[in-house]
């Protein structure tokens, strides 16, 4: 994956305000499908001031922009997914000793979502390495430090 510009995606398609934003990290947070009230909660959690009828009205656009899905559980409630494929897991990877830690890239999933809406793309599936010197190795390139 590319890091491009700031992906806001204000060009096409759907224009990804904070609030929207920040109903895609809400759901990006999620372990599974979720009903409006959890998102709302979730939503609330995080700062934004909206209620449940502003939460249900970013769903339908997002859900329209193809960034979330919908379901329907038994008893025909919707629930609602991020489009992307979360399941990868995510990692910071030492190129010294080949340490691998995993890491939580809920935000980055989010940033995903409208940096591949911004150009039309759907079902996108993320893989995050990201390279660097694990604390030990670091240690170990510092001059003058006896090992
Ligand atoms: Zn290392």
């Amino acid at each position: 994956m590319r890091f491009g510009r700031d992906g806001s995606g204000s060009g096409g398609g759907v224009r990804l305000t904070a609030r929207r934003r920040a109903v895609l990290v809400a759901l990006s947070g999620l372990p599974g499908p979720a009903g409006a009230s959890v998102v709302h909660r979730r939503v609330r959690a995080d700062g934004e001031r909206i209620g449940l009828t502003g939460v249900y009205r970013l769903l339908a656009i997002l859900v329209d922009a193809g960034l979330v899905g919908v379901t329907k559980d038994g008893g025909g409630r919707h629930l609602f997914h991020l489009r992307v494929d979360s399941s990868h897991d995510h990692h910071l990877l030492c190129g010294g000793c080949g340490r691998a830690e995993r890491v939580d890239a809920g935000c980055v999933l989010g940033w995903a979502e409208t940096a591949a809406a911004a150009h039309g793309f759907r079902d996108v599936s993320v893989s995050i390495v990201l390279s660097g010197v694990c604390p030990e190795c670091g240690r170990a390139a510092e001059p003058g430090v006896d090992r």
